[in-house]
């Protein structure tokens, strides 16, 4: 079987764990296997619809009074004891911060070889895989050894889509045994960022602003150009470095992948840490004073002029449009 680690949040599912059951979905036709989800920790049952929707037919619960919040090492050895009891052939997670982590320390209990960022899957013999390298500047052809394949998917390689339900999946219940010391990660306590809005990791429109912006009073116009257009406020890492904007908002190699259909790259040189957060938009509009910056290379349409002079005439432009 194919077995898809899920990420969530105390029942909030980070987006991109759709696109890993899609993909799981149709690696697990392509072999003529099932597909099955571990979920771990509090207020899962809320996951079970949406699990099925996308083509689940099993859901092994892990249940253990130490496992209601993240802990990834505890994680990581529940889901190494359940590959032993159900001995998946594959086993997929997103590409997000826990995907990562979990598989990875999952590698380490089971010595096994992991493949992070992958972005396609050759199931014979050898087990090829192609991914991400080198913050995503190249790809790599790689041959994956061991049983079952540990596999992390790159974000955006694939659209979430529903699958053709059938019977509800089973719930089977499933009780690792754990020691204290598999605590010592794990969430103590949270601060809330704020998380009003469109989520920048899968809006349609992103308008991206960095140290040409100014100040954290700049980004206003930003704001109001996104919500004109139904999209998010993101920023380069001089944008967060400065408070100007919260990490969260954080685009590129240490930030957030995004692949919007429009991403407006404001006062941002384009560095190739920040690039390789944003290409896999679609199409790039820079504004940029210099017109030697590096990012008009990567755009789709460029304007070289004051961002603090162009954004408020754009906004002007899109009502008046939308007025007639
Ligand atoms: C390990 C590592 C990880 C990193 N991770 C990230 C990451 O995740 N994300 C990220 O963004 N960076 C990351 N960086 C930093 C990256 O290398 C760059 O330093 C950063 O992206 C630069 O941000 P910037 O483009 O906002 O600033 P700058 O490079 O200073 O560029 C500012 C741009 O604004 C333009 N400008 C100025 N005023 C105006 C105006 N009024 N109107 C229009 N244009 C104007 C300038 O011409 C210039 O091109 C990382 C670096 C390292 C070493």
């Amino acid at each position: 079987m194919v077995l898809t680690f899920i990420d969530h949040d105390r029942g909030i599912l980070n987006p991109l764990c759709l696109q890993v059951l899609t993909f799981g979905r149709e690696l697990s036709e392509s072999l003529g296997l099932p597909l099955h989800a571990v979920l771990i920790g509090s207020d899962t049952a809320g996951l079970h619809d949406e699990l099925h929707r996308y083509g689940v037919s099993r859901i092994h619960l892990v249940k253990h009074p130490w496992l209601q919040d993240y802990a990834p090492e505890a994680w990581a050895k529940s889901i190494s004891q359940l590959i032993k009891s159900a001995q998946p052939r594959v086993v997929l997670a997103a590409s997000t911060d826990r995907g990562n982590e979990v598989l990875a320390h999952v590698g380490a209990l089971t010595e096994l070889p992991m493949a992070a960022n992958c972005v396609q899957l050759n199931p014979g013999s050898p087990f090829q895989v192609v991914r991400y390298r080198w913050g995503s500047s190249l790809l790599e052809e790689a041959e994956l050894h061991g049983d079952p394949k540990l596999i992390s998917i790159a974000p955006h390689i694939i659209d979430a889509k529903e699958g053709r339900t059938f019977a509800e999946p089973i719930l089977e219940a499933f009780s690792p045994e754990l020691e204290e010391k598999d605590l010592r990660v794990r969430v103590t306590g949270r601060e809330e960022t704020h998380s009003e809005g469109v989520d920048l990791r899968t809006a349609s429109v992103v308008v991206g602003g960095g140290r040409g912006v100014g100040s954290q009073e700049g980004f206003q116009v930003l704001e109001e150009l996104a919500s004109l257009l139904g999209g998010a406020v993101g920023g380069s890492r001089v944008a967060t470095n400065n408070g100007w904007r919260p990490h969260s908002d954080q685009i590129g190699l240490t930030g957030n992948r995004i692949a919007p259909d429009l991403y407006l790259a404001c006062g941002i040189s384009g560095a190739i840490q920040h690039l390789v957060g944003c290409n896999r938009a679609k199409h790039v509009l820079v504004i940029n004073k210099d017109r030697g910056a590096p990012f008009f290379r990567r755009a789709d349409y460029g304007v070289v002029g004051d961002l603090h002079e162009i954004l408020p005439a754009l906004i002007t432009e899109i009502r008046k449009k939308r007025s007639t």
